[in-house]
């Protein structure tokens, strides 16, 4: 069976269903949580409405969802050095976690970098960007492992 080519991105549609604004359209909701892929062909078999919403309104429910979403400011970003944990949009294994509040819903939920890009998330009131945070989040652990090194040398030989 062809897959079918989606109309709404895996990590826009979980997203979305993590989002205070889905509920202002009960529908889309409906249609989202009983399809796991939101496809051409999908939207093709909806009436006219609804259709039109996805060619006229989709990208600005998106851009609302995205609003919604702050880093958390005492900790915005963590570095796993070698371990891996799944981004909660996308599901790709991720080094770099960002953890992001929902201002409206209060759910909280972690993603890599690229989702904080693709979508804009704003993951730092300072002004700093991804890749900075994630540069800074990584010096915190060298200086960590330092500690842990100067440690063992004081108290090693006891
Ligand atoms: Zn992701």
């Amino acid at each position: 069976m062809a897959q079918g080519k989606l109309r709404l991105k895996n990590k826009e549609r979980t997203l979305l269903l993590n989002s205070q604004v889905i509920e202002d359209y009960p529908w889309f909701h409906d249609l989202l949580k009983s399809n796991q892929r939101i496809t051409e062909e999908l939207i093709d078999s909806l009436s006219i409405d609804y259709q039109r919403f996805f060619d006229n309104m989709l990208n600005k429910v998106i851009g609302q969802a995205t609003v919604e979403w702050e880093g958390n400011p005492q900790h915005p970003v963590d570095d796993l050095e070698d371990k891996r944990t799944p981004c909660t949009l996308c599901g790709q294994p991720t080094r770099w976690v960002f953890y992001i509040f929902n201002k409206w819903n209060g759910k909280n939920i972690n993603v890599g970098s690229e989702c904080v890009k693709h979508f804009g998330i704003s993951v730092d009131k300072t002004g700093l960007t991804v890749d900075q945070l994630t540069k800074r989040a990584t010096r915190a652990m060298d200086f960590r492992a330092n500690e842990l090194v100067v440690y063992d040398k004081t108290y090693g030989n006891m």
